[in-house]
């Protein structure tokens, strides 16, 4: 079985605490690789050496750290296949969306090919007698991320490629059930000239990261993942005094307008709540079509395209929609929440429980599940359920709808279907959601905005990427200064206007 390891000063390091865990193959249950988990011991020997390589990189000009991101860029283009299997093989989604998952990530670091002129400060001239003031964007020093199993690549991606770019080291600390994405990723960046130490990457559990949250030479935290240990390790950055921001899970709404083209809002809830299995924290887990006339001709359209999804392993080929769950643990929730709904009182329109596949029995797949008439008092419309589960809320109008999103505790994602831009305005003006759509069921930002949701669905004031992302991994500082020559009046200096 492949023993995989840590990532230290530009090298695989075989981690030393005996614990580790297991990597499974979604696919087939079996165990594929084990992954060491690090002792707090390890993870502060690993800061303490990142801190001292951290020097060097921040003193290197703003432009040659860019250009390890041009190359970075260019070797993660060359090595799309590779990573892309590497996402798939522990991860489980298929080839097209691993590609998706690493070229979501690429575009980030596009963006920081750029980052000089994101770090290049504030100037006034003649704030006063002599006096002009500068403001510069320093880097913290050694910050840390703690990313989701959901995206191996994009979001490991999205926490590097700023927090390089600003001068920074980090240590990151990626998802135990997908771990080699990250490895191949920091043997890339050692490949595109960074320098060694700058990014760790250390395996572990809650250890792990309560040793990076505990570790005063960390001065940031960026983490991924679901809400209750967003809360958790927010609270706990911010208490050691660290700068925090932590994003966490979802229930994203798609409302349908009467006036909607009911085709394409129904392709579009296909694709936004099926692929990738659901497990994205932007997936659409709720419809809610307003009108019963509407409601109905959504079913009956989404119907036969749930019964022409293809689910199985990646290996079959890529008109596989989508894949099996993460884990046995996440494939049981899912079917005991679906249980849960039937219980409770929703229409199970499409039953993705017991989903068996020849070959594959010990996979941990669940079949395209959809259910009608659900309420918002049913644990499938409180719980992210992260997997392949519709649920249709039926109501009468739109305002009941806008009531419906803004009352849920999470605010990542949203989106409305309709032909009529007074309340696509007024939904995308009054909603309390981060991320909206208009016609557009996965409206993740492109990689120069900044992606975050609202409410339970993140902690902290800044977002991940784009231009939040240079302010979230700098700090400011001002300098104002005073010259002579500025207080001459008639050739002579005027002592007085200094006083
Ligand atoms: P998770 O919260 O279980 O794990 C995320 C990370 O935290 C992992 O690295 C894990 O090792 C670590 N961790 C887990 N338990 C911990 C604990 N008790 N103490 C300290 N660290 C701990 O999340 P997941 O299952 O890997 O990912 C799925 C979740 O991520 C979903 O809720 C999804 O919505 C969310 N997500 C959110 C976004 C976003 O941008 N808002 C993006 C992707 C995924």
């Amino acid at each position: 079985m492949q023993e995989l390891t840590h990532y230290v000063d530009g090298a695989l390091s075989a981690g030393t605490s005996g614990r580790f865990a297991e990597v499974l193959n979604p696919a087939t249950g079996e165990v594929q690789a084990k992954v060491p988990l690090a002792t707090a011991a390890e993870v502060d020997a690993i800061v303490a050496k990142a801190a001292e390589a951290q020097i060097g990189w921040a003193a290197t000009n703003p432009q040659r750290r860019a250009r390890v991101m041009m190359k970075f860029g260019q070797l993660i283009n060359e090595n799309m296949d590779m990573l892309a299997e590497l996402v798939s093989r522990e991860h489980g989604k298929t080839l097209p969306d691993a590609r998706g998952d690493v070229q979501r990530g690429l575009e980030v670091i596009e963006v920081c090919m750029g980052a000089p002129h994101m770090l290049k400060g504030e100037y006034t001239n003649d704030g006063g007698p002599g006096i002009d003031l500068f403001s510069m964007r320093q880097p913290l020093g050694v910050v840390a991320a703690i990313t989701p199993f959901n995206f191996p690549a994009m979001i490991p991606l999205w926490k590097m490629g700023p927090a390089l770019a600003c001068g920074n080291a980090m240590v990151l600390k990626p998802s135990e059930r997908v771990p080699s994405t990250a490895l191949a990723l920091a043997e890339l960046l050692k490949e595109s000239g960074l320098p060694d130490g700058v990014l760790q990457v250390v395996n572990g559990d809650k250890e792990a990261v309560d040793a990076l949250l505990d570790n005063d030479t960390i001065q940031g935290v960026g983490f991924v993942g679901s809400t209750p240990i967003a809360q958790y390790i927010y609270s706990r950055a911010t208490a050691n005094g660290k700068r925090a921001q932590c994003f966490g899970g979802a229930k994203n709404h798609m409302i349908i307008m009467p006036d909607a083209d009911m085709d394409k809002a129904a392709d579009a809830l296909v694709g936004a709540g099926y692929g990738a299995a659901g497990e994205r924290c932007m997936a659409v887990s709720v419809a809610v079509p307003v009108g019963q006339k509407t409601a109905d001709t959504l079913i009956e359209k989404l119907v036969p395209r749930i019964e022409k999804l293809k689910v199985g392993p990646y290996t079959a080929g890529e008109d596989v929609d989508f894949g099996p769950v993460i884990t046995k643990q996440s494939q049981d929730r899912i079917n005991a929440l679906i249980t849960s709904g039937v219980d409770q009182g929703a229409t199970l329109v499409r039953d993705g429980r017991g989903f068996s596949l020849q070959g594959y029995e010990n996979g941990f797949f669940v079949g395209p599940t959809l259910f009608d008439n659900v309420t918002p008092d049913m644990d499938i419309y409180k719980q992210e359920i992260f997997g392949p589960v519709l649920s249709q809320v039926r109501t009468d109008s739109y305002e009941d709808a806008l009531k419906l999103t803004m009352d849920n505790e999470y605010g990542n994602g949203t989106a409305i279907f309709t032909a009529d831009g007074d309340t696509a305005r007024d939904f995308a003006h009054r909603v309390n959601v981060g991320m909206v759509g208009i016609n557009f069921p996965i409206p993740v930002p492109l990689s120069y905005h900044s992606f975050g949701g609202w409410k339970k669905s993140a902690f902290g004031d800044l977002n991940q990427y784009g231009p939040d992302a240079f302010k979230f991994y700098t700090r400011t500082k001002t300098v104002t200064t005073r010259w002579l020559s500025g207080i001459k009046e008639g050739g002579e200096f005027n002592f007085k206007a200094m006083d």
